[in-house]
């Protein structure tokens, strides 16, 4: 399992990413995605990331008993789930809330695109950990469910406001915390109370 030391975006927070496999490629990030764009310049980036993935879809198990080890032996005040890639599976979300719940000297933090996870997750009564803060994406065309709304999550914005006006989430936009693109000395998405806007990238 490759976990991901430093990256010009979270800094020295650790994290771990994925490929893209298991993302809808009908959804309008799909395209112009960032961490397509990184892959594909990057090759030993492309062959973490499909390692992991492998890893995590194929050999749960060992997978989890790994970042279960990794996390008893480092002990990270911060952890980025997801820096590319999305959740496996239900059963991959499942496995990473029980091991932050097992893990409380660690704040995770997670994006996500597969809100019919999270609702199943819920419906099933699954509930996250205080130390996991997860955030639905959100793009200008591609909105969460009311029934998430509803549970209150935080949202990550792409675009400006401006992409937002005339849509149901044009308030929120506006309020949200603009993204200053430096993880560790932000964390803002791992305590803020706000929803947080970041501009394409
Ligand atoms: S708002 Fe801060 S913590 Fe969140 S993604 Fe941007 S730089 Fe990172």
């Amino acid at each position: 399992m490759h976990i991901q030391k430093d990256n010009s975006k979270t800094g020295k927070i650790d994290g771990i990413y994925y490929d893209r496999s298991m993302c809808d490629k009908n959804l309008p990030c799909y395209r112009p995605c960032y961490w397509g764009r990184c892959m594909a310049r990057f090759q030993n980036v492309a062959q973490y990331a499909e390692q992991n993935t492998a890893l995590w879809r194929d050999k749960p198990e060992e997978a989890e008993k790994r970042f279960r080890a990794y996390l008893e032996y480092e002990r990270p005040d911060f952890f980025r789930h997801l820096v590319g890639g999305d959740f496996l599976s239900l059963d991959n979300l499942r496995r990473l809330v029980s091991i932050a719940a097992d893990n409380e000297q660690t704040h995770f933090l997670a994006y996500t695109k597969k809100h019919d996870y999270i609702e199943e997750f819920l419906s099933i009564g699954g509930r996250f950990p205080f130390n996991f803060r997860l955030r639905l994406s959100v793009w200008p065309n591609f909105f969460p469910p009311d029934r998430l709304i509803q549970a209150g999550f935080q949202l990550y914005f792409t675009g400006t406001p401006s992409h937002y006006i005339g849509t149901p989430f044009e308030q929120r936009a506006a309020k949200a915390y603009e993204c200053i693109g430096k993880c560790d000395t932000c964390l803002y998405c791992w305590g803020g109370y706000y929803d947080v806007i970041n501009d394409f990238h």
